[in-house]
């Protein structure tokens, strides 16, 4: 066995795509090929064996992508339902209908989008009759079924992706033709990259006067997805959500591009999916509804989501009719679990209640651990430690900026970072306020959030807290560049953080003579030291903030003072202390 990485290159393939694929320069490749006695322009396509010598010579081993095939898959590469499952038979998959979510920016359209697909194509007609919506549906289109999650927006599908659940096959993008894209459009698409999920762009509202489809589709293009009129693949259907218009177009896309995807499951395996949305009701008890990604759920089987146990009672289809059993990518609602789930928590069934209770108290126990020693901050340092062990490749980065003038040099900067083995990766960047979505989006793909005269709202402070998310500030560009090359590289200045020390109270003012003004003090907690730093707090503001000058106690010069003692605190640069005064004293140490 030779040392050299393996490759897998397909029947034919161009120079480029070759040179790509083993991450070398094309002349390079061209050179080698000239060597090997072959002429060959950057576009020409070379085969297998002539590939495979080239590769030989520039490190690499080669194997066919036919071969390749037909060995086991890494489990790391596997589908989350996948990995529940031990021992999927892959001679038993067989094609499952693609799951389809529905995102975009704010009124563009995805709700009438969503609710105009239901009514015009729900399988067998009954769309009139359906009152309910259990967060999925399904239609039939060339006798093919389609199942559409009918949660619109990205917050749902990232929240899901967070949790570790890859549900959809395919997203559409509605982007209203008289509007074009927005700030959410962008987020959308990164949220859809990020999952490496294929976007079909929905332009909607082409009823509109003031439709601009060519604008539109330019700004498209400048986003990173290129219309395939403009020589990329991205497929861009003009619709009207609201007329019915180009409704089939979209159906006939959907399966254009999801037949060519490996879409399968094992009907007959055991049963495995996520659970899309749950609550309780006040007679039916919990209502999950559940994706069914593996297997068949029958009534009565016992399951496990999360750390929750159940047995099916009863099990209804989207359009609330009673059913038995539920194939995968059928989504149904499920009547019987004994709490409720968290959406985006995958479940599965099990031989029985005894065993589904038991391995949700195992997992219970183990989520509590798990929230103990909660994996801690994805930092700078860490990155570059795995970096160092191997483990990344890349870093990924969500880049927030006040204004469009700074965001775009600090990108093309950011871009030109890295090397071979390790890439600076931007899925997503905007400008604004750092919101809960780019931390849900950092949480999900392990980035680092990066401000740039950008400050997170409260609600993703929060987010960022329970994510642990790191997000790092800058107001210069260079300092930030600076930073991430620094981090690329491991070299990173340590980071510095504040660490409480004590707190006393001002109870009276002294005036010494060639001292000046000593603030007689009790100290309320902990240990307050000469060197340490303080707050000056006055009816809950911070006054003032620097170095402590000097603590006596007993006309004594001292080094630090301890709780339940009183002392003279004298401040370097403040002489203004009052009586009721907080002295709040800190350190700031190396994390
Ligand atoms: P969402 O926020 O993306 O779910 O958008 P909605 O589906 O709620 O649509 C927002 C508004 O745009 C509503 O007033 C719709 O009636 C209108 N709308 C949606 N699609 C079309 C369309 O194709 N043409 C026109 N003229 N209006 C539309």
């Amino acid at each position: 066995m030779s040392d050299n990485k393996i490759i897998e290159l397909p029947d034919f393939i161009t120079v480029r795509d070759l040179a790509e694929t083993m991450g070398a320069s094309s002349i390079d490749v061209i050179k080698k090929l000239m060597a090997n006695g072959v002429m060959a322009s950057i576009n020409q396509e070379i085969d297998f064996d002539t590939a495979a010598i080239v590769a030989e010579e520039l490190g690499f081993e080669a194997k066919s992508e036919a071969e390749a095939e037909a060995e086991p898959v890494d489990s790391a590469d596997l589908p989350e339902w996948r990995k529940i499952i031990e021992n999927v038979d892959e001679s038993k998959l067989k094609r499952r209908p693609p799951v389809v979510t529905i995102l975009g920016h704010v009124d563009h359209g995805k709700t009438s989008l969503l609710d105009r697909i239901r009514s015009t194509n729900v399988a067998d007609g009954e769309a009139g009759g359906i009152t309910q919506h259990i967060g999925a549906y399904q239609v039939t289109h060339d006798d093919k079924l389609i199942t559409f999650l009918d949660t619109p927006g990205h917050e749902a599908f990232t929240a899901m992706r967070a949790r570790g659940a890859q549900v959809t096959d395919l997203a559409i993008l509605v982007v209203a033709a008289d509007d074009g894209v927005m700030p959410q459009t962008k987020e959308a698409i990164a949220h859809a990259k990020a999952a490496q999920v294929p976007i079909v762009v929905a332009l909607n509202k082409m009823d509109k006067q003031n439709a601009n489809p060519e604008l539109v589709k330019t700004q498209l293009a400048d986003s990173g997805l290129v219309p395939e009129e403009y020589e990329g693949d991205t497929m861009v259907i003009p619709i009207s959500a609201l007329k019915g218009d180009g409704i089939e177009d979209i159906l006939e896309a959907i399966l254009l591009i999801t037949d060519e995807l490996p879409i399968e499951a094992d009907p007959n395996g055991p049963a495995a999916g996520t659970i899309v949305e749950a609550q309780r009701n006040k007679s039916r008890g919990v209502l999950a509804t559940i994706l069914v990604q593996n297997g068949s759920l029958k009534q009565g089987d016992a399951l496990v989501a999360g750390s929750i146990s159940g047995r099916v009672r009863a099990m209804f289809d989207y359009k609330g009719n009673k059913i038995k059993s539920a194939g995968p990518s059928t989504p149904v609602e499920i009547m019987g679990l004994s709490d409720v789930p968290t959406s985006g928590d995958m479940f599965e069934s099990v031989k029985n209640e005894r065993t589904a209770r038991k391995m949700a108290s195992e997992r219970e126990i183990e989520a509590k651990q798990a929230a103990k020693s909660k994996r801690s901050a994805r930092t700078l340092d860490q990155i570059f430690s795995q970096f160092s062990k191997g483990e990344t490749q890349e870093l990924n980065l969500i880049v927030k900026a006040d204004v469009q003038g700074s965001l775009e040099p600090i990108i093309s900067s950011l871009e030109k970072l890295g090397n071979d083995e390790l890439k600076v990766r931007i899925i997503h960047s905007g400008t604004g306020n750092i919101g809960e979505n780019d931390i849900l989006l950092a949480s999900a793909s392990d980035a680092i959030v990066i401000g740039f005269n950008s400050e997170p709202d409260s609600s993703a402070k929060n987010k960022a807290a329970t994510e642990k998310v790191q997000i790092r500030f800058y107001n210069i560009i260079y300092r930030l560049i600076e930073d991430i090359e620094l981090a690329l590289h491991g070299m990173l200045e340590p980071e510095y953080v504040e660490r409480a020390t004590g707190e006393a109270e001002v109870r009276a003012m002294f005036r010494i003579s060639k001292v000046g003004n000593v603030a007689g003090c009790m100290v309320l907690d902990g240990v307050i030291g000469r060197n340490d730093q303080a707050r000056i707090i006055r009816d809950g503001d911070v006054i003032h903030e620097g170095p402590i000058g000097s603590i006596k106690h007993l006309q004594e010069d001292v080094a630090e003072i301890r709780k339940g003692f009183e002392c003279g605190i004298s401040m370097e640069k403040f002489n203004k202390l009052k009586e009721g005064d907080i002295i709040s004293a800190y350190v700031i140490e190396e994390k």
